[in-house]
């Protein structure tokens, strides 16, 4: 583990184990500081399995914006919002996570966060290898957890409940989060799961948990 960077009086950590720039697997949460579940599900999720870190080449993120988790903020200590910065190079530790990564070509990436108008979990699926995971991983977490029930999720259709697959289409982005950015150039398959911030966190925590450890067994078994 080191801090490869300061982010608004913060150290930034990153965690890696058996560098290899090929077929590993990136793991990120906090990157909005007000959706907790997705750290602490990461750090224990890593705690839990050091024999899996010993095997498989992961590089971890587990908080982006350490000033918006302890501010329980989403945008970090500037205003900005994090996750739509990945197209540029001015955040100094965005830039910094981005040039270490750049060797990289992950098998499987995902991305942690909530969401506070949540009223079950949802994720996101990133359009490229077959077969899809989405639905599998939806029923995963089902007995765990109530399964979004809302069909517009920040103005785009679920294709079914808790599950948005999507095509990335570049030129209709504004801005790149690092979902869209770890897709384009790093990561096979790409997912962004959302636990609703307004659940208890230990229920968002586990369920978090789970989605990680499932994903991450199909990737060594892959
Ligand atoms: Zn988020």
């Amino acid at each position: 583990m080191s801090d490869f960077a300061q982010a608004g009086g913060y150290a930034v950590f990153r965690i890696t184990s058996r560098q290899s720039p090929e077929g590993g697997v990136y793991l990120s949460a906090g990157i909005h500081g007000d959706e907790p579940a997705g750290t602490e599900a990461l750090v224990r999720w890593a705690e839990n399995n050091p024999g899996i870190l010993r095997k498989l080449p992961c590089v971890i993120f587990p908080c982006l914006n350490p000033w918006g988790l302890v501010n329980n903020s989403r945008l970090d200590e500037s205003a900005r919002d994090l996750n739509r910065t990945f197209q540029h190079d001015h955040v100094p530790h965005i830039q910094a996570l981005k040039a270490f990564i750049k060797p990289y070509r992950f098998t499987l990436a995902l991305n942690l966060h909530e969401d506070y108008d949540g009223q079950g979990l949802y994720l996101y699926e990133l359009e490229r290898r077959t077969p899809f995971w989405g639905e599998e991983l939806i029923e995963i977490a089902r007995p765990l957890m109530p399964i979004e029930g809302r069909t517009m999720i920040d103005n785009r259709r679920a294709s079914k409940a808790g599950l948005l697959r999507r095509k990335i289409d570049i030129n209709k982005l504004s801005a790149i989060p690092e979902a869209v950015f770890l897709h384009l150039l790093h990561a096979e398959r790409t997912f962004t799961f959302e636990t609703p911030s307004e659940f208890a966190l230990e229920e968002r925590v586990r369920v978090q948990e789970v989605l990680i450890e499932e994903c991450i067994q199909r990737t060594l078994k892959a």
